[in-house]
Formats: C-alpha cells, structure tokens, sequence
C-alpha cells in the first residue's frame, strides 16, 4: 500500500478509473470521494468508493493523497474550500488537461507543508461520469507531471510510485512545455474533430443516412472524438488559450498550403507532404502508443447487402 487514505474530488471517468486501478493493484487503504450531485455520489459508493462525503472538506480531512479530478474551470474553487483542511504533510495532484492554469488557480490555497504535484493523465476515452471507469485505463500509458524546482523529492517519488502501480509510465515536464505538447497532441485535434463534425452538421447531412452510412471512411473516428463530454472540452479551450491559438494559427497555414496544392494540381506537394505524415503514424506505431492492425484493430463493420 502506498497511501493509507486517498481522497477523489470529482468521481468522473478519471478518478473512478483510478480508484478501480488502485483497488486492484492494492494501493491505497481507503478511498474516500466527493462529487458535486448526491446521484455521482451515491453510485461512487456503490462501485468503487469505500466511503462519500457531502462536501470536498469533509472529503479531505486525515487524506495522505488528494487527487483534484474535476473539470479545469473549478480547480481553484475547490482548492480554496479544501486548503485550511488539509492534513499536513499531505499531497494534492490533480488530474487536468491543462497545466498553467491549474497551478495559477490551486497553489495559492494551499498550505505550506502541503506537497503540490500537478500532474495529467494521456488517457481517456469518450465516455464521462462515474460509471465509465476501468482499471486498465491507464496501462501502458503516460502520466506526465509538472513538479515545481523545489518539489519534495520524497513525495514526488511516493506519487511516482501510486502512479507506476496502476501500469502507466511517469515523465517530468516544464509547465509551460506541457501545455504547448498538448496543445499539438490532443487540443487542436479535438479543435478539428469538433469543427469537421460541426460542418457535416451544418450540411444538414449528419441525421440523413450519408454521412452515417459512409462514416467508416474516416469521419467516424472524428465523431469518436467530438462526442467528448462538453464541460471538460469547454474548460480546457479556455484555460490553454495561448497554446492552442499558436498551434490553431500554424495549422490554419498548413491548410492554406494544402488548398493551394490541392487548387493547383501540384501533386508532387501532396505525395511528399502525405509521405512524411505516414512516417509519424509508423513512429507511433513504434514507441507502442497504437496498435499497427488495420483501422484500429476494429472487427470490419457488417457488409450491407
Ligand atoms: P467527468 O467524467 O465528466 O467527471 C467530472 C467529475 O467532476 C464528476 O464527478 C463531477 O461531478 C465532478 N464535478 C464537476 N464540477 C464539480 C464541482 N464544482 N464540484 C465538485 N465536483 C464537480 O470528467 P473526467 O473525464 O473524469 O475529467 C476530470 C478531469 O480530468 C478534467 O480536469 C479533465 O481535463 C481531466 N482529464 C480528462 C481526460 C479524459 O479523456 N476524459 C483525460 C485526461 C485528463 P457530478 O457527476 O456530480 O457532476
């Protein structure tokens, strides 16, 4: 066991995930929660939370650990109720999809003493809520963290620990650096998926049978993404704004270029530009971050008749 009590603030995908992998690979002795509606909570209770509470301070009082996991925007919100109650010693992650501004909003409320460690899970899925998590959510996967220079080594290594134990791989990440990886990694894609979606909404052809029908040709996997819960996305634009608008910009002259190629019939542009874009899925591939089967590894659809 690495912490005798842990406490979950938020008892979404992410934190309910936790809990199921801590459960199984024997982690943590308790594990107390806290969700803004009674219906989270009641249902964390029945799956995967020893004990809930009616507020996140009560939630905190005695915790070792204390994972912030609820949407960006209300981090500081929480800090602020949970600061004065925290046991000293202890230490509060956080699980957002966006670095800056979580540090800015949560380490003003919290004591000295106090051990802050923001990290970020490169997991997830398109499901929300406490019924979506699974243990093996985190296998194999990254977890970065963004100590600040003076993080206590001990309790930085203690949290490394919890978090190698539910099977993902920990690095280390300037702050700053984290949002901008992001940003290219998983923010302005979501920005795309959310706007190719959008299109095909406004073409008025998404609730007529084309485009679903057809979808397997690569607008689905668009869906998958733009069916992301809304709250978290909402936030995380807003809270990594910089980052985002910088990779959005680059991306909107890449997509210049390409129309360009395209309007010009400059087909050795296209070959070559699409050549070195295969190379970074097999590098994928590669480093074990994908499968390499066909189309995800998906069983093929049923074949209309
Ligand atoms: P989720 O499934 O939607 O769960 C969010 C949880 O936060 C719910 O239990 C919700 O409670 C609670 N909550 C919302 N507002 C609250 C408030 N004011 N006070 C107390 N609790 C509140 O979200 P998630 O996917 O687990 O995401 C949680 C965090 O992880 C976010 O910061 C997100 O950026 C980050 N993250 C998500 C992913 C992903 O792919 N999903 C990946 C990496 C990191 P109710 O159910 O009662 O509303």
């Amino acid at each position: 066991m690495i912490y005798p009590r842990v406490a979950l603030i938020g008892l979404g995908l992410i934190a309910s995930s936790m809990a199921h992998a801590m459960r199984a690979n024997g982690l943590a002795g308790e594990i107390v929660g806290y969700a803004k509606s009674p219906e989270t909570r009641a249902v964390a209770k029945d799956l995967f939370c020893d004990r809930v509470c009616e507020t996140a301070a009560e939630a905190v009082k005695g915790a070792d650990l204390v994972v912030l996991a609820v949407p960006v925007g209300v981090m500081g919100d929480i800090a602020a109720e949970i600061g004065p109650h925290l046991k000293p010693g202890a230490t509060v992650t956080d699980v957002g999809s966006v670095k800056q501004a979580v540090v800015d909003a949560v380490a003003p409320h919290l004591p000295k003493g106090v051990h802050f460690i923001p990290g970020h899970p490169m997991a997830g899925t398109e499901y929300s809520g406490p019924r979506s998590g699974f243990a093996t959510l985190y296998q194999n996967r990254w977890w970065l963290l963004t100590p600040a220079e003076d993080c206590d080594p001990e309790a930085l290594a203690r949290l490394r620990n919890l978090i190698e134990g539910m099977g993902a791989k920990v690095d280390l990440l300037d702050v700053a650096h984290h949002d901008l990886v992001v940003a290219v990694v998983s923010h302005v894609p979501h920005a795309i998926a959310y706007t190719m979606v959008g299109v095909a909404d406004h073409m008025r052809r998404v609730s007529q049978s084309e485009v679903i029908k057809y979808s397997a040709a690569g607008f689905r996997d668009f869906t998958r993404i733009a069916a992301s819960d809304p709250t978290m996305w909402r936030d995380v634009f807003l809270t990594n704004r910089d980052a985002v608008l910088d990779i959005l910009g680059r991306f909107a002259e890449e997509l210049f270029v390409l129309q360009r190629a395209i309007r010009m019939g400059d087909g050795e542009h296209l070959h070559a530009y699409f050549t070195r874009t295969r190379a970074i899925r097999r590098g994928i591939i590669e480093a074990g971050q994908d499968t390499a089967a066909p189309d995800f590894g998906r069983a093929p659809p049923a074949r209309d008749v």
